[in-house]
């Protein structure tokens, strides 16, 4: 009679084991894994397994075959952000997110000589191609569905002092000029600069007006890096790079003051604190 009991027991705790297991798959099956926080300037990533579609704020994401996407806040993004999935079983889940702001560096330099605010007309010609050139290149980064930036992110030199932070604006002369899209770190010509993740070259840029000798990586569902004012470039166009792979050498070229790296991160046009993907793990 004992030996049925025990036996009986086993059976049950068997049983609910087994609901557990399968309770336990089935929530994470149909779960939405976000990783990065709400804040102006940073970034998402997301996981869904069995994801069929992702929507942001009713707009699709690209999705990895792994359920893997991406997402960033603009410097300026605010408010409520929805997140939806609908799985291949057809469940539809959304998680809400608030986007916190943040105090940006704002400097008001007044009876500026007008040469110093906006460039001459001469030169509008030269930099209105540039941009077009830039612009024509950005064009390849909105397909790319690899998540190329899942290898981890890493900073693109050693040491060096940080001389520009993202997100601090100048207005001369009550104009307000482009904020800093991205960070500044201040180092000897020749320095080496790596990938801070996989990527493709999307554009390698010699001698550019304002950017100099720079470097444009797509990593993967909009997300993207440029490593700005070098000295050296050393990759070529569509040439497949890995996380910490020599890409060129810190240097001054365009407009530049002295030798720094200018490293920026957008996802598409939206602009990214590239300090914020150095404090995500996954
Ligand atoms: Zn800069």
């Amino acid at each position: 009679m004992t030996f049925i009991t025990k036996n009986i027991r086993v059976l049950i705790c068997l049983f609910l084991s087994i609901c557990f297991f399968f309770n336990t798959l089935y929530a994470q099956e149909n779960d939405i894994v976000l990783i990065g926080n709400p804040i102006q300037g940073h970034l998402i990533i997301g996981n869904a397994i069995n994801a069929s579609s992702v929507f942001l704020n009713n707009e699709p994401l690209l999705l990895s075959e792994e359920g893997v996407f991406v997402f960033g806040f603009d410097r300026d993004d605010t408010g409520k952000f929805t997140v939806k999935v609908i799985f291949s079983d057809g469940v539809t889940k959304e998680k809400e997110l608030y986007v916190s702001n943040r105090a940006y560096d704002i400097q008001r330099i007044n009876q500026l000589e007008e040469k110093y605010v906006s460039p001459p007309p001469e030169l509008m010609e030269r930099i209105n191609r540039e941009r077009d050139t830039i612009l024509e290149a950005r064009k390849s980064i909105d397909t790319t569905q690899t998540p190329y930036y899942l290898s981890g992110f890493l900073r693109p030199v050693e040491g060096g002092r940080i001389s520009g932070v993202f997100g601090g604006q100048r207005i001369l002369n009550g104009e307000p000029k482009s904020p800093h899209n991205g960070i500044d770190i201040a180092l000897p010509t020749g320095t080496p600069v790596y990938a801070m993740t996989d990527g493709i070259v999307c554009l390698r840029a010699d001698n550019f007006h304002y950017n100099g000798n720079f470097i444009l990586l797509d990593h993967g569902q909009g997300l993207n890096s440029v490593y700005v004012h070098l000295n050296k470039i050393l990759v070529e166009d569509g040439q497949k790079v890995f996380k910490g792979q020599l890409i060129g050498e810190v240097g001054s070229t365009g407009r530049s003051t002295g030798p720094h790296l200018h490293w920026g991160v957008q996802w598409y046009k939206k602009r990214i604190d590239p300090q914020a993907l150095l404090d995500m793990n996954f």
